[in-house]
């Protein structure tokens, strides 16, 4: 056990760093991180920051002498730094779970391993393996996507015609891919899942979530779902962090078909946007756990203690200037979170507002009125 006091290391400098490092300093932890980016979001708070790439040796070594544990709030650093890294300290998740999920031909392979659903897919290696992928999904309409390094609906195309998808690989600049059958969605949802050191599993009330132009735009909780649906979609989170042998918070997108399947989209090893309402509504943050589960603490309580909507605040309400922060406030149960960037470009997240209210639609109501006073 690491009480505080201990130092927890993060690899990642990004908002979800940052949102750790808050909870983590809050409950009198010293916090180090690695971010080869000055002026970082999580840097900001830490008590170190360390400005190397996440590959450094002198970086790796400073984290493993003056850490207790390490965690890392980016999916993409290397799983093999983690495992190096595992030699010398606590590290969770682990490099292999990450390394699962860092690859979508993988973590779709392992899903369905897992006996969890999916939409029909198949690996797309290289240009020739189209025909085979096509017929293997059963035909379009598809989505591909790039294997590795997608993020907020980047490195995808759409297409209907089997014809289409020569070019779409080109676009996607012919690396490895899957190509995906397009399944009709009745609602997209996400679950946290955390799962500690004994195996104990704990998921938060689902979040329902709406995304405008690959990113996401809301998350609503409870979300409008049977709680059929919403019992099914916990329980295969559970059974995703429990077949990835997983230590930490896991986010688990998952769709709901307009013929009712619910179906995993895709895995985040590490807390998620769409779990960022937990820090004002629920008992224990998806931040706060993840600090928990690597200190070695009790699980936190993750029930919902009042109805929330999250929106999320692109860099584009900066293109008339400062947005109305004073505005949104005004509305009631509304509180802001800003991550400290200074560049607001165009799809950007500078940040998030949440709003809390009796019922979900009262919430989601107060969310996007606060969300439509910001514009200047
Ligand atoms: P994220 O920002 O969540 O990491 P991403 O870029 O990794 O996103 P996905 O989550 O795979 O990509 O896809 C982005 C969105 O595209 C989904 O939330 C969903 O709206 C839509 N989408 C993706 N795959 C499918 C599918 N097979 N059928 C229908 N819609 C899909
Ligand atoms: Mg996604």
């Amino acid at each position: 056990m690491i009480l505080p006091g201990g130092t927890l290391g993060v690899l990642g400098g990004g908002q979800l760093g940052r949102m750790f490092t808050a909870e983590a300093r809050r409950m009198g932890y010293r916090v180090i991180v690695v971010e080869p980016t000055a002026d970082a979001p999580a840097a900001q708070l830490a008590d170190r920051h360390i400005i190397k790439p996440w590959t450094d040796t002198e970086a790796l070594d400073e984290v493993a002498m003056r850490c207790d544990a390490v965690t890392t709030e980016f999916e993409n650093v290397p799983a093999d730094v983690l495992r190096a890294l595992a030699a010398h300290l606590p590290v969770h998740p682990s490099g292999d779970a990450v390394a699962i999920t860092q690859d979508r031909v993988t973590e779709k392979a392992f899903l369905n391993h897992a006996d969890i659903a999916t939409a029909a897919w198949a690996p797309m290696p290289d240009a020739t393996a189209g025909a085979t992928a096509w017929d293997a999904i059963g035909g379009g309409p598809a989505i591909l996507k790039t294997a590795r390094m997608g993020y907020d609906g980047k490195g995808q195309a759409r297409l209907q015609q089997r014809a289409e998808l020569d070019r779409a690989f080109a676009s996607l600049g012919g690396a490895p891919c899957i190509l995906e059958r397009q399944v009709d969605l009745a609602k997209e949802i996400s679950v946290l899942v955390a799962r500690d050191q004994h195996g104990t599993c704990v998921t938060w009330p689902v979040g329902e979530n709406v995304h405008h132009g690959g990113i996401l735009h809301s998350t609503v909780v409870p979300a409008g779902i049977p709680d059929t649906i919403a019992e099914a979609a916990r329980a295969a989170a559970i059974r995703i962090a429990t077949s990835l042998s997983y230590v930490g918070v896991l986010a688990v997108e998952f769709f709901v078909t307009t013929d009712g399947h619910v179906l995993a989209n895709e895995l985040a090893p590490r807390p998620h946007n769409s779990g960022h309402w937990t820090l004002d509504a629920a008992a224990t943050s998806q931040f706060e756990q993840q600090v928990r589960v690597l200190a070695g603490l009790p699980l936190g309580d993750t029930s919902l203690l009042s109805p929330v909507a999250m929106i999320n605040l692109l860099g584009d309400l900066w293109a008339g200037g400062e947005p109305r922060w004073e505005r949104a406030l005004a509305v009631p149960g509304v509180r802001l979170h800003l991550y400290g960037k200074r560049d607001p470009r165009a799809g950007r997240k500078m940040g998030h507002l949440t709003a809390t209210a009796a019922d979900a639609a009262t919430a989601l109501h107060r969310a996007e009125a606060a969300f439509a006073a910001l514009t200047p």
